[in-house]
């Protein structure tokens, strides 16, 4: 693979985002170089659950044959279990989006956009190449200096940089833009089991005051177990043991306690992550932009990651083509041409972490009494009729989606 000196759009980061939008801008005939740091798909943190609209949208735009061709699995339902009793649920057939959350591991995912991007003449991916710096002409970026996986230094100048390159990106840190880190007051240890046949494929959170798991149904045949632990906490669980952590999980969700005995061994098959959100005032400049959780880092609670990367990637193209028409071949292009993309998609954004942290708080809650209210809480808005429109308008708001990217799927319809 030869990485141009010189392109139209250079997409940083491989990852949902990314690797979505060097296919989209590909199939608009742009010139695309999306530069990864890895050469391998595996991902350090990873969704693996689609939302609903994400999955209307990619089926759109064409992936629907590739997604099928793959396997999935599809998550019927969610529910909230709080100190033993059912309080809340959500039947995801109920809601105004003719698909499901659909689970689907994230490296497939990027590679279905990979695969489709690669047939395309305009579009470069650079395997192992990370940015390490930016190129700037005064206040305008101008391209970025990569890293190759030969270990060579290469500048690629570009009309438009694309920051993709996830929660702690380089791009973002090298133009100088500050985010605010809000460290959650939880992180979480994660780990798989295989799903017994009868389990089915509705989600849970099972929540015992303030200790809480989510218990996700996997493709193709594993459930995907969160449990929450206070910040810094992983030294006091450690010197616990894994026998008590082991227990500890059991005591929560009984139905996981012979899962456990059999599969989980020591603290090598759990994984930990710590949960923070990051926010950006600043999401472009002349020649820069920043997209999915470069400019928006969210916490896991209710899996809207992947979804947020998705939308802002569709959103983003039409103007990312519309601002490379305006100016001179060479331009950066400007950041007003962008500005009207962060308006539409800080809203949306706002709406999910506003719907997060009412969540985290209130999983957070400890004593006998707000336990009890948050209960009651959530028993009176699972009895309320206007639940799927309220849950609605975080989990299935659809996405728009530029005809012109419809059009060019149903010209292709054998490279998707
Ligand atoms: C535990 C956990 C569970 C989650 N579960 C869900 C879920 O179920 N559903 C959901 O929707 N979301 C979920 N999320 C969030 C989701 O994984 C992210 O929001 C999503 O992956 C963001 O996509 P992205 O493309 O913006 O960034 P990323 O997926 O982080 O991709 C960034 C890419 O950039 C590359 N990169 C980084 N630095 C450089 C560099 N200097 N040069 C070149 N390349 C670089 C990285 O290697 C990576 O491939 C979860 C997150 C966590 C932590």
């Amino acid at each position: 693979m030869t990485i141009p000196n010189e392109t139209d759009v250079l997409v940083v980061g491989g990852g949902p985002a990314g690797a979505l939008l060097g296919c989209l801008l590909a199939r608009r005939g742009i010139d695309v170089v999306v530069a990864e740091k890895q050469t391998h798909l595996d991902r350090e943190f990873r969704g693996e659950t689609l939302a609903a609209p994400s999955v209307v949208t990619l089926r759109r735009l064409g992936f629907g044959p590739a997604l099928s061709a793959h396997g999935y699995l599809e998550t019927t339902a969610v529910s909230m279990r709080m100190e033993g009793r059912r309080v809340f649920s959500l039947d995801y057939g109920r809601f105004d989006v003719p698909a499901l959350p659909t689970d689907i591991p994230q490296p497939a995912l990027i590679k279905i956009f990979n695969d489709a991007a690669a047939t395309l003449p305009t579009h470069t991916y650079a395997s192992g190449a990370a940015c390490v710096s930016l190129l700037r002409d005064g206040d305008a970026i101008r391209g970025a200096v990569l890293r190759t996986k030969d270990n060579e230094r290469l500048e690629v100048r570009a009309r438009l940089v694309v920051g993709a390159d996830g929660r702690f990106s380089k791009v973002r840190k090298e133009a100088g833009i500050d985010a605010r880190i809000h460290p959650a007051d939880r992180d979480f240890l994660s780990f798989k089991l295989p799903r017994p046949a009868d389990w089915g494929n509705e989600a849970s959170l099972v929540v015992e005051r303030n200790k809480h798991l989510v218990v996700l149904p996997t493709y193709p045949d594993f459930l995907r177990v969160g449990h929450n632990l206070p910040k810094r906490g992983m030294g006091e669980l450690r010197k616990e043991g894994f026998d008590a952590f082991r227990a500890g999980i059991a005591a929560i969700e009984p139905r996981l306690k012979p899962l456990i005995d059999e599969h989980l061994n020591s603290w090598n098959d759990t994984g930990f992550l710590e949960i923070f959100t990051a926010e950006v005032d600043e999401w472009t400049r002349d020649g820069l932009v920043l997209i999915g959780d470069a400019s928006h880092t969210c916490t896991p609670i209710l899996g809207q990651g992947v979804n947020l990367a998705i939308q802002d990637t569709v959103c983003i193209t039409p103007f990312i083509a519309r601002a490379l028409k305006h100016g001179t071949a060479k331009s950066p292009v400007k950041a007003a041409e962008l500005a009207p993309f962060v308006d539409l998609r800080r809203r949306h954004k706002a709406l999910v972490t506003r719907f997060q942290r009412r969540q985290e708080t209130a999983l957070a809650q400890n004593t006998h009494l707000a336990t009890a209210l948050r209960r009651a809480k959530f028993q009176a808005l699972d009895r309320l009729p206007m639940k799927y429109r309220l849950f609605g308008k975080v989990l299935s708001t659809p996405h728009p989606v530029d005809p012109v990217d419809l059009g060019a799927a149903r010209q292709e319809p054998a490279a998707v």
